[in-house]
């Protein structure tokens, strides 16, 4: 790396960001126009035999990439989770790949491993996590690309657990629990595994506990199962699912998942960012009897992809299902007499993949810049500007809320009685509303269906996300919902 040219090319690419930045709330914020194949038409149809300047490269960009993109860092994007990006999480960033270091083993880069036990023990103490998931307390975390990868991961030490007691043909009876508000990735990740794909069973949840999993319905779909002679291996419990942002009863499904001797994951991917707020640490309540928890603080924490903190309350289960001895990668740590382990972290042996990033110096360049009290105001303005949102529809009689506000994320839609009682008819006007609004290029949000109902979400949590973008958007709802019910009188 030529260090006169990354002065240039860096000062160019912040200068063009800063540039990206201050007008990013002037773009529609869904990419509108662009059409399968027309990027391909724009572009050469080779690379470039010589190398051109970056002035040329960053205009391209301007002209036919950014018309192209949808905004996810305009603080009128509402859909899906949120995916933060933050000065510091930015300069944290260019730190990893500016060193460019692979800590894997020890010897490959002694402090970057390091710095990440210390980074995911400072993260379990802010977010309230308990201490047998501390490298403090026994257990010990790992920083990832994304919960999918880490999913995998917990589930190829589960199976390995179990298989050791009941061997290697046991796999076919092995059942992966999860409810039907899980995110997919549980399903990718039991197929990845081995578990055929009938043993994945999908629990349903309800109204009535607010769309989380409850422990007579584990306990039911378990006690099945075992009366058939399958083995009980795996249950997710999600603290903030991805279409409703439901809390599984974490204590009480915890019960049943010890009793029945089987892995249970907590996955907090969205919600884990608010645990910095105390006012949230009750839906911690019962993660002790987890073996692995998760959350991925590229979604809400100010962190810039990629970014999932893994933790696990044995770490020799994770490592015994993942650890590979090549002998081109030994290095002489020796054995810590105390302990009777390895004396240092081998990373490699905590992921799927051999070569790895330097993410923790990310994360701990933010949590750095940015210090618990930052984050907790972060976290207490979007669930302000969303509390709000929920209260300002609630009034308005033609909508409803769908289920109660947890963290940031509003799930409403036109009510029912506003289209002659009819259930096509209000999913056929919430699909209208919904597009309107992601038309008017003013914001976009994303839709979920529960019990046959279409609804909206309004996830708020971008990083310059204020109330104003949020009151803006319940005005430009009010306004399409105005035309849309027009359409739909009866
Ligand atoms: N779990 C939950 C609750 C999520 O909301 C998401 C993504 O939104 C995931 C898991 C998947 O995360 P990833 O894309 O990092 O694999």
């Amino acid at each position: 790396l030529d260090p006169e040219a990354l002065a240039g090319d860096s000062n160019a690419v912040m200068d063009f960001l800063a540039e990206y930045y201050r007008n990013v709330d002037k773009y529609p914020v869904r990419a509108a126009n662009l059409e399968p194949g027309q990027l391909r038409e724009l572009l050469p149809k080779a690379a470039p035999e010589l190398g051109e300047p970056m002035e040329e490269v960053l205009d391209d960009v301007r002209r036919d990439i950014l018309p192209g993109l949808t905004h996810w860092q305009s603080p009128r994007f509402f859909a899906y989770f949120p995916m933060n990006a933050s000065a510091a999480g930015l300069a944290g960033e260019m730190l990893s790949v500016g060193l460019n270091v692979v800590p894997f083993v020890w010897a490959a880069s002694p402090a970057a491993a390091e710095l990440e036990t210390v980074v995911v023990d400072w993260m379990a103490q802010l977010l309230g996590l308990p201490r047998r998931f501390m490298f403090s307390g026994g257990g010990g975390g790992v920083l990832q690309g994304s919960t999918c990868e880490a999913v995998v991961c917990t589930l190829a030490a589960a199976r390995d657990r179990q298989l050791a007691r009941l061997g290697h043909e046991a796999i076919t009876r092995l059942v992966v629990y999860s409810s039907d508000q899980t995110h997919a990735t549980f399903q990718k990740g039991a197929r990845l595994v081995g578990i055929p794909p009938s043993n994945f069973h999908v629990i349903p949840t309800s109204a009535a506990s607010g769309y989380g999993l409850t422990a007579d319905a584990v306990r039911a779909a378990v006690d099945r199962d075992v009366a058939l002679g399958l083995v009980p291996l795996y249950l997710c419990a999600t603290v903030g699912t991805t279409g409703l942002g439901a809390v599984d009863a974490v204590r009480e499904i915890g019960d049943v998942a010890r009793r029945h001797g089987m892995w249970m994951h907590l996955d907090a991917a969205y919600a884990g960012s608010a645990l910095v707020c105390p006012e949230f640490r009750d839906y911690l309540d019962g993660a002790e009897l987890a073996d692995s928890v998760s959350t991925n603080p590229h979604k809400w924490f100010l962190t810039n992809m990629d970014c999932c903190c893994l933790w696990v309350a044995n770490p020799r289960a994770l490592t015994s299902a993942l650890s590979t001895d090549p002998e081109y990668l030994k290095d002489d740590v020796g054995i810590d007499e105390c302990t009777g382990k390895p004396a240092a972290i081998d990373y490699k042996d905590w992921q799927i993949s051999m070569t790895r990033r330097f993410r923790a110096i990310k994360l701990w360049v933010i949590l750095r810049r940015y210090g618990a009290a930052g984050m907790r105001a972060h976290i207490r303005r979007h669930v302000a500007a969303a509390q709000w949102f929920e209260q300002a529809v609630a009034a308005d009689g033609r909508f409803e809320v769908v289920v109660p506000r947890r963290f940031s994320l509003v799930c409403f839609r036109l009510a029912k009685r506003c289209v002659g009682d009819d259930d096509d008819a209000a999913n056929g006007a919430n699909r209208d509303l919904l597009a309107a609004v992601n038309a008017s290029g003013k914001a976009f949000m994303t839709h979920f269906v529960v019990d046959g109902r279409f609804l909206l979400r309004l996830a708020v949590g971008g990083a310059s996300t204020e109330l104003l973008h949020v009151k803006e958007v319940g005005e430009l709802l009010q306004g399409k919902a105005d035309e849309v019910l027009q359409r739909y009188q009866y």
